[in-house]
């Protein structure tokens, strides 16, 4: 600890200074002296890597001031982790300029999990990062300590005259700090130069950096790893130098970096593009285009079963089912504000009658049309076909609009990131005394609809517009319309007493929205449906009403999907379920296998008489031997497996084998026909065993 007592004053009068020490249940009062940092407070806990100095993220060696608030930052907390994390990316640093003198330092943030680092240099190789890991364990080793200097431009120029990109950081300081990841070097404030010091104080490695890191490298200890590399174009402008990325990942501790290695092989087990090709659910093809799914026969069943499911769910909740084009002419999307607020995520124009020229220029004519990228205008259309009473509110339209969006091929991810989305997408139109009430009918259905096919582990994120940020511009409507609406959607969150997650700035241009986040089977959280609350869509197509005396208002409109796409919906079960779905959902519930040909028949009887029920059920009359066919039986995750022998056939029975190998044996034919209708009927998800029946 440091001195703590008055401070001495030139004068020799001592003054009382102290600081505020936030722990994490209560505010202490410390004196402290001219030198107190972080450290003394903190420094001999290892799991404190960092200070939070009235608010602002400091290293621990930072000098308190009078009047301070001071908290603790430990590794395993968000911040803590970012800390660690960019540490460690100059830790991957250091070695890469040991490993390649001549390589030129990019950027090295902290990113989901990890970390990365660019550099111009040649690529780098597997072999390399094997090097370049063990010579990061040396310095970790080392314990180099982290040396915060402040320096001026000219100085910061003239030191680090050879890195030519740190150089074009300084020129941007201030001016574009925003830059990919630009913020992690230079901010708007002093400039800084971060040394990594060995024990006997010789200068190991520099960076220009605004801080904070860990004190010294042995924070990292050996919860840390090399992952990849990868191709990155310098500020992520592809007119830029093309540089190599190098990926880490660090961890509080070797125990938490292993449990993430864990995570990432469950992860890939369940990944939804593999198990699409192994269970033949769906493909991408060059031909169609990245991000436009096919889906063949067997994904075929569960889309079906989704859409039976939420179609019939809808008329249920009082919807009426419409139909509307998958184009029309731009001038709609003008009037919907869809253009120009969403005109990044629509594709460009198709021309009708255009004339070109021989380079494929647009010379005359040519009435612009537009893949919708949303199916909200056209039901507007549908309401302000005929005149609307009060009486008929609210209004609620439903269908499954396939809509278009310019995703850029980065960003498309097998099904859940698609470019053509087929939404089950509902808009209710309604007074505005009668949106509260809608808002909650729309929030129960959903949570029913997800807790129905398993996902029962929810938050609801609550997205308004960014009121005074970088994209304040991106929204429309009045201060007030959007305080309203906000106030509406967070009193009903608020009442749903699931957890809610503020999400400022994430809201549509037309309104702020609810999004319902589900957990899946391995804790990852997705975003599946929203609920929107729009008061700008009804003014600009200038919707109305009759009120009951007589007067002509207007309405309130509520976007709403369900499943939110169908495509990411069903990615997001897939890896839900590992692609073991619930028998309701299994493209094929049942497969019958014969112990002999001699006994094709006989189940070939049983599977008519299941179908006859309605239940998915092939025989597996092939020529593989029995012990392969209940292999691939296993592959496929069929969940009943229902398999015929010589006994079986005598005593007019079949036995059944599960998902999870257990076995029920000589089951009576009408039994077990029974037992299959009636667990498929139940819409369990969960897979039936011996023990577990319908
Ligand atoms: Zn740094
Ligand atoms: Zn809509």
């Amino acid at each position: 600890m440091g001195q703590n007592g008055p401070v001495s004053t030139a004068k020799g009068t001592a003054l009382p200074a102290s600081i505020t020490v936030l722990l994490p249940d209560a505010r202490e009062q410390r004196p402290i002296d001219a030198t107190t940092t972080g450290a003394d407070l903190f420094g001999d806990d290892r799991s404190v890597v960092a200070v939070r100095v009235n608010g602002e993220l400091r290293d621990l060696s930072h000098e308190l001031a009078d009047g301070d608030e001071v908290a603790a930052v430990g590794i395993a907390e968000p911040d803590g982790l970012a800390i660690l994390r960019h540490s460690c990316a100059h830790v991957a640093a250091q070695a890469v300029q040991r490993l390649r003198p001549d390589a030129k330092l990019g950027i090295g943030p902290p990113i989901t999990d990890g970390f990365y680092y660019d550099f111009r240099t040649e690529p780098l190789t597997p072999d390399d990062l094997v090097v370049l890991e063990k010579d990061m364990a040396r310095i970790v080793k080392e314990r180099q300590r982290f040396v915060r200097r402040v320096v001026t431009d000219e100085g910061a120029s003239a030191e680090l005259a050879s890195e030519p990109y740190k150089l074009e950081l300084i020129r941007l300081k201030g001016h574009n700090a925003d830059a990919e990841g630009a913020s992690v070097e230079v901010g708007a404030g002093e400039l800084t130069v971060y040394d990594n010091v060995r024990r006997d104080g010789a200068v190991a490695w520099k960076d220009l950096c605004r801080g904070p890191h860990v004190p010294h490298t042995g924070y990292l200890g050996n919860g840390w790893a090399l992952t990849r590399t990868s191709a990155a174009y310098w500020r992520g402008d592809q007119r830029n130098d093309q540089l190599q990325r190098l990926y880490g990942t660090a961890w509080a501790s070797k125990d938490d970096l292993a449990a993430h290695k864990r995570r990432l092989e469950e992860a890939a087990k369940r990944d939804h593009r593999r198990l699409g090709a192994e269970l033949d659910l769906f493909s991408f093809h060059d031909l169609v285009g990245s991000g436009l799914p096919l889906f063949h026969p067997k994904g075929g069943v569960i889309k079906r079963a989704m859409e039976d499911y939420v179609r019939a769910r809808h008329v249920e909740e009082g919807f009426d089912y419409v139909g509307t084009p998958h184009i029309a002419k731009e001038d709609l999307f003008y009037t919907s504000g869809h253009l120009p607020y969403y005109a990044d995520g629509m594709f460009p124009p198709l021309l009708e009658d255009a004339v070109r020229d021989e380079h494929g220029v647009v010379v005359s004519g040519g009435q612009a049309y537009r893949l919708k990228a949303m199916n909200c205008p056209m039901h507007n259309l549908i309401y302000a076909s005929r005149g609307r009473s009060y009486r008929d509110l609210p209004l609620r339209f439903f269908e499954f609009g396939t809509v278009y969006r310019d995703e850029k091929s980065g960003v498309v991810q097998g099904l859940t990131r698609v470019r053509s989305i087929t939404q089950d997408d509902s808009h209710s139109y309604c007074t505005k005394e009668q949106a509260p009430d809608e808002i909650r009918h729309l929030l129960r259905f959903v949570l029913s609809l997800l807790r129905d096919f398993g996902l029962d582990d929810v938050a609801l994120e609550l997205s308004t517009r960014d009121a005074d940020g970088k994209k304040k511009d991106k929204f429309i409507g009045s201060e007030e319309q959007w305080a309203e609406a906000t106030e509406i959607l967070s009193q009903i969150a608020g009442e749903s007493g699931l957890p809610v997650v503020d999400d400022p700035g994430g809201a549509a241009y037309y309104g702020p929205k609810i999004s319902i986040q589900a957990r899946d089977a391995i804790g990852r959280t997705w975003q599946m449906s929203t609920i929107q609350y729009d008061f700008n869509q009804p003014e600009r197509f200038r919707l109305e009403y009759t009120a009951s005396d007589g007067t002509h208002r207007q309405p309130v409109m509520i976007h709403s999907a369900k499943f939110g796409s169908i495509e990411r919906f069903m990615g997001v079960l897939i890896e839900h379920y590992a692609g073991a779905f619930p028998a309701w959902l299994s493209p094929v519930q049942v497969i019958a296998i014969p112990v002999a040909p001699a006994f094709d028949d006989y189940l070939a009887d049983v599977a008519a008489r299941l179908r006859a029920h309605g239940v998915r059920v092939e025989v597996d009359a092939g020529d593989d031997r029995f012990g392969k066919k209940i292999r691939n039986a296993a592959t496929q995750k069929v969940p009943f497996v229902l398999i015929a022998g010589g006994e079986d056939v005598e005593a007019g029975a079949v036995s059944f084998r599960f998902r999870d190998g257990s076995q029920r044996n000589a089951v009576p034919i009408d039994q077990a026909v029974a037992d299959v209708v009636a667990w498929v009927a139940g819409r369990r998800n969960d897979s039936p065993t011996a023990e577990a029946r319908a």
